[in-house]
C-alpha cells in the first residue's frame, strides 16, 4: 500500500467513492420522490451537496501534503544554504593551512636556511597540519555519527584525573586575559567511572575550545555536578554569548550562530554537532544557556556508573 503514489490512490478512491455515491444517492432520491419536478430539484441539491462536501475533502487534504511539500522545500532550502556556507567556509579553512604547508615545506628546500629557520618552518608546517587533520577528522565524525553506526567503548575513567589533566592542557593555551578554573564534586576515589573516555573527553575539549574561541576576557569554569543518577558537567564562559533565536540552530551541522565576520572565528560549525553526537551515544543530553554580550554556559550529562556501586 505505501508503495502506491498518493496521486494514483486518490484518483482511484475518487472515481470509486464518486461512482458509488451517484449509483446510490440516485436510487435514494428514486424511492423518495416520485413527482419528476421535485425529483430534478433534489438532484440539483444532491449535486451541490457533492460539490460542496468533495471541495471541503480536496482542501483539507491537499492541505494536508502540500503543507508536508512547503516543510520539506523550506528544509531542503535551509539545509542548501548551510551546505554552500559550509563548502565556502571549509575551503577556507583547509586552504589556509595547506598553503602554510606547501608554502613552507617549499621554502625547506632552500639550502641556506640556519638550523633555527629550518626548525620554525617544520613547527609551521605540523601545526598546519594537525589543524588540516582537524578539519578531515570532524567531517569525518560527523559523518559516523549521522550514520548512527558508533558505540560508546566503556572503561573505567577518573573523571577527577581527565578533568584536572584537561585543566593542564588548556591553561598554558588560552588567552592571556582569561582565567581558568575547575571545580570537583566527588572525592576521587568516588569519581572513577564507566564511561567511553575518548568520546566525553572530545566533548569537554570542544566545549573548552569554543568557549576560548568566542571569550576576550573574563573566565572560563568547568566541572561536574552530581545530579541523582546523573553526572551534569558544564562549561561556562564570560565570553560573547548566543542569540536566543540561535540557541537552538548551534547544534546543527554547520550552522555558526554569529554571520559577522569580527565575530565568525575559526571554525566549521561542526563541532557542537559532534558534541551533540557523542552525548548521546553516552547516554546524556547536551544543551546551553546564554546570554548575548554576558556568556554562555554549556551543559551536558551522562549516567553516573560508578565502578564503586558496580562491585
Ligand atoms: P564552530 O565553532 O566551528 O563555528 P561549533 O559547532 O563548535 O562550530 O559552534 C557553532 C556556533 O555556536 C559557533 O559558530 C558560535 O557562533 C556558537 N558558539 C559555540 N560555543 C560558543 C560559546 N562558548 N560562546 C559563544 N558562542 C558559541
Amino acid at each position: 500500500m505505501k508503495n502506491i503514489k498518493f496521486e494514483y490512490a486518490f484518483f482511484v478512491s475518487y472515481i470509486i467513492i464518486g461512482g458509488l455515491w451517484i449509483l446510490f444517492s440516485d436510487l435514494v432520491l428514486y424511492s423518495f420522490f416520485d413527482d419528476a419536478n421535485l425529483l430534478s430539484k433534489a438532484q440539483t441539491y444532491k449535486g451541490w451537496f457533492y460539490v460542496l462536501v468533495t471541495a471541503v475533502f480536496f482542501y483539507f487534504v491537499l492541505k494536508k501534503h502540500l503543507d508536508k511539500l512547503r516543510t520539506a522545500e523550506q528544509e531542503a532550502i535551509k539545509s542548501d544554504k548551510l551546505k554552500t556556507a559550509f563548502l565556502q567556509n571549509i575551503s577556507h579553512e583547509i586552504r589556509t593551512p595547506m598553503n602554510g604547508i606547501v608554502g613552507f615545506a617549499d621554502l625547506l628546500g632552500e639550502e641556506d636556511l640556519s638550523k633555527e629557520q629550518r626548525a620554525e618552518f617544520l613547527k609551521i608546517i605540523a601545526r598546519n597540519s594537525n589543524q588540516l587533520l582537524g578539519i578531515i577528522n570532524d567531517v569525518l565524525d560527523v559523518s559516523l555519527i549521522e550514520t548512527g553506526n558508533i558505540l560508546a567503548k566503556e572503561s573505567e575513567v577518573n573523571i577527577n584525573e581527565l578533568l584536572t589533566e584537561l585543566l593542564d592542557t588548556f591553561k598554558p593555551i588560552i588567552k592571556p586575559t582569561l582565567k581558568m578554573e575547575l571545580q570537583l564534586a566527588l572525592t576521587d576515589a568516588d569519581s572513577t567511572i564507566l564511561v567511553d573516555e575518548v568520546k566525553l573527553k572530545q566533548v569537554l575539549v570542544n566545549l573548552l575550545d569554543n568557549a576560548n574561541k568566542y571569550t576576550e576576557e573574563g573566565f572560563i569554569e568547568f566541572g561536574y555536578q552530581k545530579k541523582q543518577t546523573n553526572l551534569e558537567f558544564y562549561v561556562r564562559d564570560s565570553g560573547i554569548g548566543i542569540e536566543t533565536a540561535k540557541m537552538e540552530d548551534i547544534f546543527e551541522r554547520f550552522v555558526q550562530a554569529s554571520s559577522e565576520p569580527k565575530v565568525l572565528k575559526r571554525g566549521v560549525g561542526l563541532g557542537l554537532a559532534i558534541c551533540e553526537g557523542n552525548v548521546r551515544i553516552l547516554g546524556g543530553q547536551l544543551w546551553v544557556e546564554s546570554e548575548q554580550g554576558k556568556g554562555s554556559a554549556f551543559y551536558f550529562t551522562i549516567p553516573y556508573k560508578s565502578i564503586v556501586s558496580v562491585l
